[in-house]
């Protein structure tokens, strides 16, 4: 049996973990060594692989571990220019590029996703998408290096995988987002349920995560850029008619920053 399980780091991170009855795992964003470390001893785990989304400290902080300890490979993007020597990469990898994990019986595809760094990626198997920092529940990453135009155009080509792929986000940000939801849209029900729904996730010591993509075009403002709900509170804060769905984001995007 295959199952799907978090590592907690620094907080509020999240290192996903792939694994079978045997221990055969593969882990994402491996940011904290001493954390993956205690995971593969406690349960006698195999690393074979390692797949990095970008190239922030926090998820890429176990690599060296990795690869020292237990001669795991690190796919990881191609883009993430003058970061190789954090990422150490064994395969680069470009836009829709597969790997079959024979172990594992899964496959994961590459999706370019620039916005929070220059580079990002995020991995989507059948079912599932490993999302780093450029989507995460009620909300996305910061801008950091690319546009907020980029970063856009990257959620709206995740929002065309199917509406029950499940999201993992590589941060425990939920309620947080969804109190800045919340002020773009105060009279989305949806997201009023959802805190509930997360606060007594978060009550019983669980991650909020994952949640569906159908779920997040639900309450996550900035999948609903074209919703007039959204416009409204953008222009209202702008103070001048947007014209585009991307100027929507960039809007309340920058809102998001100061909120
Ligand atoms: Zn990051």
């Amino acid at each position: 049996m295959i199952s799907v399980l978090p590592i907690k780091a620094f907080g509020d991170n999240y290192i996903w973990v792939i694994k079978n009855d045997n221990g055969d795992t593969i882990f994402f964003d491996p940011g904290c060594a001493d954390s993956v470390i205690k995971v593969i001893e406690d349960q006698n785990l195999n690393p074979l692989a390692a797949f990095i989304t970008h190239h922030h400290n926090d998820h890429t902080g176990g690599i060296s571990a990795l690869k020292e300890k237990y001669k795991t490979i690190i796919f990881g993007p191609a883009h993430e220019t003058g970061h190789e020597t954090e990422m150490e990469l064994d395969v680069i990898l470009e836009e829709n590029d597969c790997i079959e994990i024979t172990q594992l019986d899964i496959s994961l595809t590459t999706i370019d996703t620039p916005g929070h760094t220059k580079g990002h990626i995020c991995f989507h198997s059948e079912d599932s998408l490993f999302s780093g920092d450029t989507l995460f529940s009620g909300g996305c990453g910061r801008v950091f290096e690319g546009t907020p135009e980029q970063m856009y155009e990257s959620l709206q080509k995740l929002c065309h995988l199917p509406d029950d792929t499940l999201i993992y986000c590589a941060h425990e940000y939920t309620l947080a987002n969804l109190a800045f939801a919340q002020h773009i849209e105060p009279d989305n029900c949806d997201i009023a349920t959802f805190i509930t729904h997360c606060e007594s996730l978060l009550n019983l010591g669980k991650p909020t995560l994952p949640v569906t993509l159908g779920q997040e075009k639900k309450i996550n403002p900035f999948l609903r850029c074209d919703q007039k709900s959204v416009k409204k509170t953008a222009e209202n804060h702008a103070g001048s008619p947007l014209n585009s769905d991307a100027d929507v984001f960039a809007v309340i995007r920058e809102m998001k920053n100061n909120f």
